[in-house]
């Protein structure tokens, strides 16, 4: 079998598009990820397969699917009674029993239509919901052929709905090879039904006409679902690159935030949330206190524990510090061994309670291989108010108090209630 057929036949074969039932693809990865499993997207995968690739593809294409099926119905069911008119002209006599017989047909493609539009039968099949529209047209025009011996209006009009399918069904090319399949087949049963009826010239003008029509609907059908596919597995890459630029991004800006080693804030996303917090403070004449703290003798904890027994040590008291403050505060590692409470609308008694917590349950945690009571914080409060709430001056008095506090060490150093601040 020659290349060019094999894979016609390929195509002709594929399972149905929108209703099938066969595995998902997993993902695609582009031309040149070949991590992803037998099945990668190629422009031969079914409509199915790309569907299932890109959330809400899938449902698109029945969409798109039943729009297409009910566009054909529309036209079929103005266009076949409308060719009354030329009934009434080509053949007079027939036409009262004509135009019944076309009434009569749009009674099921009024119904195929509703099932396209309403029910769940025509989000599963729309392809067989349009099939059988056209089905009809043929099978009415067929049988009307014999009657009319043979009319050249209706010899040509028996061809239209095979054309129609090749350029309107958006499933595979195996239906509008079911149309022509009908098509033959309606003429066939037809002409036999009515010997003698339709002179031999006539069988071969319209064999002739539904012929051609049969190989450009097969042919056109083929083509625009190749391109079609070409199409959908572009947009599905497309797609697939803007989830992954967007996860990325997230990533990106998460990352530029957090600090690696405990997963608190870094001290970017610290500045900017103190100018926020005083900014914020200074226009509703609230507070905002400022808790710093510096692990004391954190070298000799390296020291003793090696780097990675501090790592730990940071990361416990990083943790106590995650789960002692209340949602809206925030807790950043400034830097080595500095960490910081940042709490909006806290007064000075807020942040001292909080700093003093933390300093008696800092002396709690004991990592792997430490010794009770040898990780001691030493910690500097702050707060300030309304135009006093500064980010500069309030670092720095919080600075301050730490520094106090590391006198004596496992110390939280806050000012006097009755102190002045600092002038700016
Ligand atoms: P003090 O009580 O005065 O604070 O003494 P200290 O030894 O804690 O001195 P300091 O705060 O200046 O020491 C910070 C040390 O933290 C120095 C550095 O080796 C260590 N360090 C900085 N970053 C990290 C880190 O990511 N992991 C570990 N394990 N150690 C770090
Ligand atoms: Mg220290």
């Amino acid at each position: 079998m020659t290349a060019p057929f094999r894979r016609l036949l390929a195509v002709l074969r594929r399972s149905d598009v929108l209703s099938g039932t066969g595995p998902p693809i997993p993902d695609d990865g582009g031309p040149d990820d070949d991590r992803r499993g037998p099945a990668p997207l190629t422009s031969r995968s079914t409509l199915r397969e790309l569907g299932a690739a890109v959330p809400g593809m899938a449902e698109e294409l029945v969409n798109r699917a039943r729009a297409a099926g009910l566009l054909v119905g529309w036209v079929a069911v103005i266009a076949v009674p409308a060719w009354t008119v030329v009934d009434r002209i080509a053949v007079p006599h027939l036409a009262a029993t004509f135009l019944a017989v076309r009434l009569l047909g749009d009674v099921p493609m009024l119904l195929a239509m509703w099932a396209l539009w309403r029910l769940p039968l025509g989000r599963r099949r729309p392809e067989a919901l349009t099939f059988l529209i056209l089905a009809i047209v043929q099978v009415e025009i067929a049988w009307m052929i014999p009657q009319t011996q043979g009319d050249p209006y209706f010899l040509l009009g028996f061809t239209l709905a095979v054309y129609g399918s090749g350029c309107i069904l958006v499933s595979r090319p195996g239906w509008t090879g079911a149309v022509v399949g009908v098509s033959w087949g309606a003429l066939g049963i037809s002409v036999l039904l009515h010997p003698g009826r339709l002179a031999a010239e006539d069988v071969v003008a319209v064999s002739v006409y539904l012929g051609t029509a049969s190989i450009i609907g097969v042919l056109a059908h083929l083509r625009r679902y190749a391109l079609n596919n070409r199409e959908l597995l572009t947009r599905v890459r497309l797609e697939r690159e803007q989830q992954r630029t967007g996860i990325l991004l997230t990533q990106l800006e998460r990352l530029s935030h957090e600090d690696p080693l405990t997963g608190l804030a870094n001290r970017r996303r610290w500045d900017a949330e103190l100018v926020s917090a005083c900014t914020e403070a200074r226009q509703r004449n609230t507070v905002v206190g400022v808790v710093l703290l510096d692990i004391d003798h954190f070298k000799r904890i390296n020291d003793r524990h090696g780097h990675p027994g501090g790592d730990e040590a940071l990361r416990q008291v990083a943790g106590l510090l995650s789960r002692r403050v209340r949602a809206g505060d925030l807790v950043a590692r400034l830097g080595g061994d500095e960490l910081a409470v940042l709490m909006p609308g806290a007064d000075l008694d807020r942040a001292v309670e909080l700093a003093e917590r933390l300093r008696c349950e800092a002396v709690d945690l004991v990592p792997p291989g430490f010794d009770a009571g040898e990780i001691n914080l030493s910690l500097g409060v702050a707060s300030a108010g309304g135009a006093e709430a500064y980010p500069l001056e309030l670092m720095s008095r919080a600075d301050q108090q730490l520094y106090c506090a590391k006198i004596t060490r496992n110390a939280v150093g806050a000012p006097r209630r009755d102190a002045i601040p600092l002038p700016r």
